[in-house]
């Protein structure tokens, strides 16, 4: 390793900008970029070798009403039409009534992995033997939890083969994401089992896959109000439902029909300062819950109304981890006037469910193409230079209707409207 980089973590960010800078010969242009950044940069001790912060834009969605109530989302993402395509599908659902969502469970299973057993009836009898002294190490490991209403609920062993056997402690970790607490939990617990039942503790972890916090959006409509100018309402439905149908099917198509989904999920998870990749493993691997890759949501014709379902795993907090210490977080949850966690878990649930039914009908209908095009015009103007709206509008302008717009033709037209 470079030795320019040695102890890079007790250097100033000064220090550390200029030594990147060396190493990767970054212009003075590109230095400035990366500390006026970091001067606007929040929670910098979040994370280690801080050097910069960057940006995401934020929108907000409109037109949610769920469970009766009207909400403004707060997404953040890269991707130009998502948010518009999350405010049309929350359009098309409020107009029919709105997004009904609950919550059905929440609970965070942690797992304590043994191996080299030999017998599980073992560590079987053992465990339920002592059931209650477990609980009661994980509970006094984390008391203000208790003190919350929360704290660990049972266990479960399970044998995993090949001599590994998982202790599972399940945790009602309140309005938390839970992940520390669970760990320390866990911890405490492993010390027990180590020292009383088995030697060989291999680790000790929470699980992402976070089944046992499941959210379900529903919602209702009625075909007509789905027609287009050029398609009936109820072909639309249908056209809606069997493409939803070839997603249980075909796994290649799951994968992008639950993309489409995770972008307005995604979006709203970053925006309230959540673990978004804790969100995205446990959301695929729910989505082959059944041994195959399917669709995460579903969308039927029954009596003249387009029904769609999503259910997710949800493991989000509105306390703790950087959702109190990325001040802008904190307001995106005033935003949406959240109040318990419940609300986060049905308003994330439902934005995957108005999101996946703008794409579905965007995609059975026009094709996906024209209504992203249009963003997508914007970000390559942008990305050549454009920066006043009207520069933005002139190269857009210039490049709608051309088959295939390239770089180069926005460069040109770009010039040409500074001429
Ligand atoms: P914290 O470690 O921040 O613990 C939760 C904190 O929230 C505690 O300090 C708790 O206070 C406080 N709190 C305040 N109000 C409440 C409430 N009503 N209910 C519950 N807690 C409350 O966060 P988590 O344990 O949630 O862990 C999440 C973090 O862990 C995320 O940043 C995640 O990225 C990270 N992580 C994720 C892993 C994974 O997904 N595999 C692994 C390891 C870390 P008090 O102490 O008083 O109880």
């Amino acid at each position: 390793m470079d030795n320019k980089f040695s102890h890079f973590y007790q250097r100033s960010e000064d220090q550390r900008r200029a030594i990147i800078a060396d190493a990767a010969h970054l212009d003075e242009t590109e230095l400035q970029l990366l500390k006026y950044r970091a001067e606007t940069g929040d929670a910098k001790a979040l994370i280690e070798n801080y050097v910069t912060a960057y940006q995401l834009p934020e929108g907000v969605a409109v037109n949610l009403t769920l469970n009766g109530r009207t909400v403004v989302v707060p997404m953040v993402t890269e991707e130009p039409s998502v948010i518009a395509a999350a405010s049309n599908g929350a359009k098309l659902a409020s107009d029919a009534g709105g997004v009904t969502a609950t919550v059905e469970s929440r609970l965070l299973m942690g797992q304590i992995v043994l191996q080299n057993v030999s017998v599980f009836a073992s560590v079987d009898d053992w465990v339920a033997l002592h059931r209650q002294q477990l609980l009661d190490v994980a509970a006094a490991a984390h008391p203000s939890l208790i003190a919350r209403g929360g704290g660990p609920r049972r266990l479960r062993v399970r044998n995993l083969g090949d001599g590994f056997v998982s202790i599972d402690l399940f945790v009602d970790v309140q309005a938390a994401m839970g992940a520390n607490m669970m760990n320390t939990m866990l911890e405490a617990v492993a010390g027990v089992v180590q020292s009383q039942l088995h030697p060989n503790t291999l680790f000790s972890i929470l699980s992402n896959a976070a089944d046992q916090s499941l959210a379900t959006a529903t919602v209702s409509i009625p075909v007509n109000h789905l027609a287009t100018s050029q398609m009936a309402g109820k072909t639309v439905a249908d056209r809606i439902s069997a493409a939803s149908q070839v997603a249980q099917l075909d796994p290649y198509r799951a994968v992008t029909h639950n993309k489409g989904i995770m972008n307005g999920v995604d979006a709203v998870v970053l925006a309230m300062g959540n673990d978004w990749r804790a969100i995205e493993s446990a959301a695929h691997a729910y989505a082959v819950t059944n041994g195959q890759y399917r669709g995460l949501s579903q969308w039927q014709v029954t009596d003249d109304q387009l029904v769609g379902t999503l259910t997710l795993p949800l493991p989000v907090g509105t306390a703790g981890g950087a959702t109190r210490v990325l001040p802008v977080a904190q307001v995106n949850q005033r935003m949406a006037q959240i109040s318990d966690v419940s609300q986060l878990m049905a308003i994330v649930v439902a934005v995957g469910l108005v999101q996946n039914l703008a794409a579905l009908k965007a995609l059975v209908t026009t094709g996906i193409q024209q209504g992203h095009m249009k963003m997508q015009l914007r970000s390559l103007a942008m990305s050549v230079g454009a920066e006043t709206p009207a520069e933005i509008s002139a190269v857009t302008t210039s490049l709608t209707g051309k088959k295939d717009p390239s770089e180069a033709a926005a460069k040109r037209a770009l010039q040409e409207f500074r001429m």
